[in-house]
């Protein structure tokens, strides 16, 4: 078996595996690669495979960082099957149409600019009408099933990261031998979503290393530590603007905020804090995961089959069309807004911010991964200032990190995962920025007679 490690490896983002068998050759996730600059110019550059001889594509979960590139696939000759869950293939058509308008919206842009130049106008590298050609590709299946093909036998086991989330094994059914991917594996406290899942067994692994240097402090204190700030900031007369992933974070957010204030008998006081989400994409993916409510803790599910709204009450106002945003962002009276994208990167959050960082009235609270290179990790690291959408801005605005909200685990889940599966052999270390990857090496030290860090682009031959 021979894998080749196109994505992913040198960065968390543009995860890409290809892996040729005996019988069957397939790639594991083909996300974008998000950042800025040199990152994103790979996403155009896809490596030269015989797509139209892949068997099939296995999908881990939803993030863009790990779909956003499927489209590719299809567009370069693939027609082959995208094993993932239900919930993955519902998530995953949803960002991948909201990744494509983006893209398109970016390339009108840019297509401006040649026209002025003379130049001819080009076609955005992702489109809709890809995305309607890779959709009828998804295949689900559920956690428990075993999918046959050839001499390799598939299963998805609950990576408790995102709604519908897997890790997944391969195994050669002939000499026993597996693979397996560990996809985004989960925090272990999200609390709509099941603690992962690891298979039982796996002679290789590649594992994720997001947080592979570090240890997530006390997750049981973010919510009192954040209804606090909360409380403190609108006290204060601020506008509180909480940059927040659409899928998945959001819906965290409104069920924790809501459960804390209901369970320590506060209720009323949290009715009266006006909440703004501001996501089309947030609506939208927050009706999935009522759909889809069986991915999630049966409490959960059991609450919404009872007919329980658990991501709304009367205080949280969901903000639909753009004009409405707008008039929000002039606003200036206290309240909270949730809005995306997460790394304010793109999406509605960055007409709240053109609008209100600069002034000492706005409060933004950050509660998630703000990757290398993005809007948000300038804002977090305080820079003097901060470029948006080609305009230069002096940030003026109080800046809070609450820790505790990572979608990832921790090292020490890391290790009590891969702990879980007897006779891993090899570990294969990728998903993370240089740190965490070399951080983590030196962790798992002693759990696999190897363990190694995989460079972009290059093969490795295992025994299968
Ligand atoms: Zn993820």
């Amino acid at each position: 078996m021979k894998i080749t490690f196109y994505g992913a490896t040198e960065s968390v983002t543009g995860s890409l595996y290809y892996i040729e068998t005996e019988e069957r050759n397939f790639i594991v996730d083909c996300g974008l690669y998000q950042g800025t600059g040199q990152d994103l110019a790979l996403n155009k550059e896809m490596p030269e495979l015989p797509y139209d001889q892949i068997d099939f594509v296995i999908l881990t979960h939803a993030h863009i960082d790990h779909c956003g590139r499927l489209p590719l696939l299809f567009k370069n000759g693939a027609r082959s099957k995208i094993y993932c869950t239900e919930a993955t293939a519902h998530l995953s058509e949803l960002l991948l149409r909201d990744s494509a308008s983006v893209i398109e919206a970016e390339n009108e842009l840019e297509n401006a600019k040649r026209v002025k130049a003379g130049l001819e106008p080009i076609e955005a590298f992702i489109t809709e009408d890809d995305v309607n050609e890779t959709v009828p590709y998804f295949y689900p299946i559920s956690y428990d099933k075993i999918i046959r093909e050839a001499n390799l036998e598939i299963q998805f086991f609950d990576a408790g990261h995102l709604l519908g989330s897997a890790s997944v094994r391969v195994k050669n059914v002939f000499t026993g031998k597996s693979i397996v991917f560990s996809g985004d594996i989960g925090s272990g406290n999200n609390p709509l979503l099941n603690a992962p899942t690891a298979p039982p067994q796996g002679t290789y692994i590649l594992t994720e290393s997001t947080y592979g240097d570090r240890e997530h402090q006390h997750p049981e204190e973010r919510i009192p530590l954040l209804a606090a700030a909360l409380e403190e900031e609108l006290r204060d007369g601020q506008t509180v603007i909480i940059p927040s992933f659409a899928v998945g974070r959001t819906q965290e957010l409104l069920f924790d905020l809501i459960q804390h204030y209901r369970s320590s008998g506060q209720l009323e006081q949290f009715l009266n804090m006006p909440i703004y989400v501001d996501s089309p994409l947030a609506k939208a993916a927050t009706t999935l995961f009522k759909k889809e409510a069986r991915y999630m803790q049966p409490a959960i599910n059991k609450m919404i089959e009872s007919g329980i709204d658990p991501f709304y009450s009367k205080n949280i106002t969901i903000v639909g069309e753009m004009k409405d945003s707008i008039r929000l962002a002039k606003d200036n009276a206290p309240k909270i807004i949730i809005s995306s994208s997460g790394m304010c990167q793109g999406g509605r959050i960055i007409g709240h911010l053109k609008e209100k960082i600069e002034s000492d009235k706005t409060t933004l609270i950050f509660v998630g991964y703000q990757g290398e290179w993005t809007i948000g990790r300038r804002l977090l690291e305080k820079e003097a200032t901060v470029e948006i959408e080609g305009k230069s801005y002096t940030p003026q605005c109080k800046i809070i990190k609450l820790s505790g909200f990572s979608g990832h685990g921790d090292r020490k889940m890391i290790k009590s995962w891969l702990n879980t599966i007897q006779e891993k052999k090899h570990i294969f270390i990728t998903h993370g920025e240089e740190e965490a990857r070399f951080a983590l090496e030196l962790y798992l030290e002693d759990l696999a007679t190897d363990i190694t860090i995989p460079k972009h682009n290059t093969s490795i031959e295992i025994e299968d």
